[in-house]
């Protein structure tokens, strides 16, 4: 399918697909260590003055709810809650005509204390992530003995009114695999909607290995058995291992959603399932995303940026910024081509662009 190019109005690529989903990185910087994100020491950091500043950041939001169409905005880095102006941004975001969705992907760190502001605000919802229940695990996943902090983040959240809260986890074969089941009974237990996410190749160290890949197919297979009653991993994890849950189609509408959703056990509670390597969701893709230093990228696995805070420092005005992003998601591939062979990982880790 080809499309009018893109010169006035919404972020059209030449697919037809729209952008209305804006996920904007507030920085590259995190505060865990997550073993299959980042290695133990970091990664070098985008300095001061390459960051947008609050103002920059909103500003380019404004743009693209006001002038190009963007109906949700998602807030994510690095760790966004790091970032000390994130209340300012929200509510400043929130105060835009037509107010867009405001949600937020986090690790949860500091969200207890966080979550009323974050909602007076007028922050909608939030995503945490968490890939394992059992502490010492957490410990070596993350590097950062802060089990408990995560779970005090989500029951904030939830008090905090910032529902559905959602839950990410992302499997990896021999690390937590035999998971899936107890973080599903956690999930349900607490009201938090979970989705599991396949992990991409977007990892720092490269060391992302297909073959190695726990698939959506193997996630769904575990949560209908009901897992491995015998692994060590479930009955540290507290789950009544072996009982699996019923998973029918969720009869919603998907719509753009990189989640497909099942409803356990008749519902309405459900599970989704972000299949983003063996099940991909490009055709339907929505989104636009805005790195921390203020570059537009048209995919997660993109190789190309566009640098529009270059235009906006040298003095470029609403107009201009406007036809930049449309000019830079018009291009935007049909699919992220995981599959090819030529396929390359972008320079860039996710972290950094903003998961
Ligand atoms: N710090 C925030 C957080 O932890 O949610 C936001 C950024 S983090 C990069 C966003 C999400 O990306 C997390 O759920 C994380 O598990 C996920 N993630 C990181 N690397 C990934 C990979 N290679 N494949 C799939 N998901 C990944």
């Amino acid at each position: 399918m080809t499309a009018a190019r893109g010169t006035d109005g919404v972020l059209v690529d030449r697919y037809g697909r729209v952008a209305r989903d804006l996920r904007v990185s507030l920085t590259d910087k995190c505060n865990l260590r997550c073993t299959y994100c980042m290695p133990a020491e970091g990664l070098p950091w985008l300095a001061g003055p390459q960051l947008l500043s609050d103002d920059e950041i909103v500003r380019l939001v404004r743009v693209a709810v006001e002038r190009l169409g963007v109906t949700e905005v998602r807030f994510t880095g690095g760790e966004p809650l790091i970032r000390p102006g994130v209340v300012g941004i929200v509510a400043a975001v929130a105060a835009l005509e037509p107010r867009p969705r405001i949600s937020l992907t986090t690790n949860g760190l500091g969200l207890d204390r966080l979550a009323p502001a974050l909602r007076a605000a007028g922050l909608d919802r939030v995503n945490v992530s968490l890939d394992t229940l059992d502490a010492a695990r957490f410990a070596r996943l993350t590097r950062r003995d802060r089990l408990a902090d995560v779970l005090a983040g989500l029951a904030g959240a939830a008090a905090a009114g910032l529902t559905p809260v959602k839950i990410n986890s992302v499997l990896m074969r021999g690390v937590n695999d035999d998971e899936a089941p107890a973080l599903l009974r956690f999930a349900l237990a607490h009201g938090y909607e979970l989705r599991f996410i396949e992990q991409m190749p977007l990892d720092a160290q490269h060391g992302w290995d297909r073959a190695a890949m726990v698939t959506a197919d193997e996630i769904l297979a575990t949560l209908r058995t009901g897992g491995d009653a015998s692994t060590e991993g479930n009955a540290r994890s507290g789950g009544d291992a072996g009982t699996g849950f019923d998973l029918t189609p969720d009869p919603a509408e998907r719509g753009a959603a990189p989640a497909e959703t099942w409803l356990v056990d008749g519902g309405p509670a459900r599970v989704g399932v972000i299949g983003s390597v063996t099940r991909p969701f490009c055709g339907d893709c929505d989104r636009t995303r805005l790195t921390a230093d203020g570059q537009v990228r048209a995919c997660l696995f993109a190789t190309e940026e566009s640098d529009l805070r270059g235009a906006l420092r040298a003095g470029a005005d609403d107009d201009e910024l406007a036809r930049r992003w449309r000019a830079a998601m018009w291009g935007k591939r049909a699919g992220h081509g995981i599959d090819d062979p030529t396929f390359l990982q972008p320079a860039r880790p996710m972290s950094a662009i903003g998961g």
